[in-house]
């Protein structure tokens, strides 16, 4: 339940029609195992996003454990990844004991920067390459794409927080090997909690599936050759997912609508920046994220709280975290990128239903406050 009057970040936003697929759902009992729902909304993401197959799980963060899995990635093996990103890309890198080799961010896109990946690539020899696509923004795919095909890894797109988004005509979640979605309550859908992976490779989809219901052999009885987990999506979660794909690109206009709001209202202050975007990217605007230059972000994030508007920093990098502490880290400048938008930088709401009124409290208070 959200609280009155507080302005949230990114809270879930029904459509209206969730009721009557959950409905059907519940009066046909059909509620678990899997079920029709699943197998629809599997199809209709794949179709959205111009991928071949998909499978409906319990969250983003089993889909990215379960691509690490399905590509053989194995304990002490490396796998590059995003620094600045949420924890969830990275942890699914440990749940296997393998290494991750965090990568710095570009200024451009503030997603990996293709040179620190070439720079990695001189001295690690990974097994995968896990790319998110940060904010509701693609990386730059060509780029990257050339340096992974060269070095023949392959990549696992994080497009959690990019679902509806495109570079170059193309859309977040059907670059790589794989890619992950998540349904997650702050994401720009939500099914409550959910996720996806998708491939273009058929066998990866089967494989995620069968190991997504603990590896059952296709035997009356329960007969198991390899671990699996219990990660399948329930027909229910599926229902809601299926009515909120239909006000997906929706959504995305207006969270895009929200973000030039307060860039508009804003950008005279020679001390903001936001977060750029890449001539061939369309990002979701998923969350506006802006720069501070003048050491006062902490502030203006208690500020904003004290009246009651959710603010939270950018993404503490991981390369920071007292979890992954080491020297795995890349970069190019002295200087770390992702260090210096977590130092300077702020998340401001930006629900697809937050209120005309709220937003222009959200900006008068940030002027304010300037
Ligand atoms: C939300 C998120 C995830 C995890 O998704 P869940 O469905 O919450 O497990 C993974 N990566 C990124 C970048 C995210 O923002």
């Amino acid at each position: 339940m959200t609280k009155k009057n507080k302005i949230y970040l990114s809270p879930p936003h029904m459509s209206g029609n969730e009721l009557a697929l959950i409905e059907d759902a519940i009066k046909s009992n059909w509620i678990a195992p899997l079920g029709p729902h699943v197998d629809e909304f599997e199809k209709e993401v794949s179709a959205y996003l111009g991928v071949k197959d998909a499978a409906a799980l319990s969250s983003g963060t089993a889909a990215l454990h379960l691509s690490l899995k399905i590509l053989g990635i194995k304990k002490g093996d490396y796998v590059f990844c995003s620094d600045l990103t949420f924890v969830a890309s990275a942890n699914a890198i440990s749940y296997l004991s393998a290494i991750p080799i965090f990568i710095d961010s570009e200024l451009k896109s503030w997603n990996m920067c293709p040179e620190s990946l070439e720079e990695a690539f001189k001295k690690y020899s990974p097994k995968a390459v896990i790319v998110t696509d940060l904010y509701g923004q693609s990386a730059d795919y060509y780029e990257i794409i050339k340096i992974c095909e060269k070095n023949s890894v392959p990549i696992i797109e994080d497009a959690a927080e990019s679902l509806g988004a495109s570079y170059d005509n193309k859309k977040c979640g059907s670059f790589g090997e794989m890619a992950i979605v998540s349904f997650n309550g702050n994401k720009i859908i939500t099914t409550s909690g959910g996720g996806m992976l998708l491939s273009n490779n058929q066998d990866y989809i089967i494989k995620a599936r069968k190991l997504a219901s603990q590896a059952k052999e296709d035997y009356l009885h329960y007969e198991h050759v390899e671990l699996g987990y219990n990660y399948r999506m329930s027909n229910i979660i599926a229902a809601i997912g299926r009515a909120q794909l239909k006000v997906l690109d929706s959504y995305v206009k207006i969270r895009r609508k929200i973000f030039n709001n307060y860039k508009e209202n804003l950008i005279d202050n020679k001390n903001i920046n936001f977060i750029p975007e890449l001539d061939l990217s369309y990002s979701t605007r998923w969350l506006t994220v802006m720069q501070i230059n003048n050491n006062s972000v902490n502030s203006l994030i208690n500020h904003l709280i004290s009246k009651n508007i959710e603010a939270r920093p950018v993404w503490k990098p991981m390369h920071l975290q007292p979890l992954y502490i080491n020297n795995n880290f890349i970069k190019i400048q002295d200087k770390s990128i992702s260090k210096q938008l977590f130092d300077n930088g702020l998340c401001l709401p930006s629900g697809s239903n937050l209120a005309t009124e709220d937003q222009i409290k959200v900006i008068e208070e940030i002027k304010a406050f300037l």
